[in-house]
């Protein structure tokens, strides 16, 4: 990619002349952050480098599958390398690790990324971090082995939410078609990503959806508690991809999901299908940030709820 060809060859420079490599995926991590994390890691590893994965919380069932998923490390310690990674993290704390380091890489599609790194290659025309990824190993030059193209993959399909949303454009279609034409295994991406619900995980989706109710600023807003997990036997991964379903009424601006983590935090997750809508800036507002379509917040609290009574003649 002509745009960031001075960033990538910084970047060559930077491998090039290092051994060890750490790669960070963001925290409550994504289909994008560890497909993006093991091409790299993978196609590094080809080149003879000393390539670690980390990522601070579990890596989500369904990317399990993919080439070195097994092998992420959650322990982290700077000091023991040349260079490090961060890769989909929108912004430094999204990495989960307090730490300096002279040769920190960000790489990343969010708009609200705040440049954290000596190299920032930060786009957020690119539907998926692993678009930046799969232009960065050509200019390295390095083989797109069918295992790569999955990973690659695997974030693509991760990040449109099956191709079905509005950055699902003519590079990302180009850019899946070349990863299948290089073996990606596509089938199982999508046997893994959405043909693949626990039951615990379809009766909190089951909540989420009798709860949703839409407030008087057009939102759509549902809610589950610490209660609903323990009750469910679920956890906060069984939420993914809830939200596509809450961001499917017509009458609504945008949706908002709130969930208690177990940690006294709340997570916000945000949809919106309206152009005129920016969720950088309502997630902002709560500490948060992401894409204008997709973002989220996470702060103390519990969840309370309300109940309106009315009296009906
Ligand atoms: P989700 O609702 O799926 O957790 O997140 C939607 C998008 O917003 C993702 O791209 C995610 O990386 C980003 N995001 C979620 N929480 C935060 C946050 O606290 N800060 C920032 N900067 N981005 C977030
Ligand atoms: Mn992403």
């Amino acid at each position: 990619m002509q745009k960031y060809i001075q960033e990538f060859e910084q970047i060559k420079n930077l491998i090039q002349r290092s051994q060890n490599i750490a790669i960070i995926s963001h925290k409550g991590p994504d289909g994008d952050t560890i497909g993006s994390n093991l091409a790299l890691k993978n196609a590094l590893s080809s080149m003879g480098k000393n390539a670690t994965s980390f990522a601070h919380d579990p890596i989500p069932l369904h990317s399990i599958f993919l080439k070195g998923a097994d092998e992420f490390r959650t322990e982290f310690n700077p000091q023991e390398f040349d260079m490090v990674i961060a890769v989909d993290c929108g912004a430094s704390y999204m990495m989960k690790y307090e730490f300096t380091h002279p040769y920190l890489i960000n790489i990343d599609h969010h708009p609200s990324n705040d440049f954290f790194g000596l190299i920032n290659v930060v786009d957020p025309q690119m539907a998926a971090t692993v678009a930046i990824i799969y232009f960065l190993l050509e200019y390295l030059g390095g083989q797109i082995t069918p295992e790569i193209a999955t990973c690659l993959m695997n974030g693509l399909y991760s990040d449109t939410g099956s191709f079905r949303h509005s950055n699902t454009n003519s590079l990302t279609l180009k850019i899946a078609s070349n990863l299948v034409a290089k073996g990606a295994d596509y089938n199982r991406i999508v046997k893994n990503q959405f043909h693949s619900n626990r039951v615990e995980q379809l009766k909190l989706w089951g909540r989420v959806l009798s709860r949703a109710r839409l407030n008087d600023k057009a939102a759509a807003v549902s809610a589950v508690t610490e209660k609903d997990f323990d009750e469910l036997n679920a956890n906060a991964e069984d939420l993914s991809g809830v939200i596509d379903y809450l961001n499917t009424i017509p009458e609504s601006k945008f949706c908002v999901l709130l969930a208690e983590d177990g940690n006294g935090n709340i997570k916000g997750s945000f949809r919106t299908q309206d152009e005129k809508i920016d969720l950088t800036q309502i997630a902002g507002l709560f500490g948060g940030g992401g894409h204008k379509k997709a973002a989220g917040f996470t702060i103390p609290g519990k969840l309370e709820q309300e109940v309106v009574w009315k009296i009906k003649k």
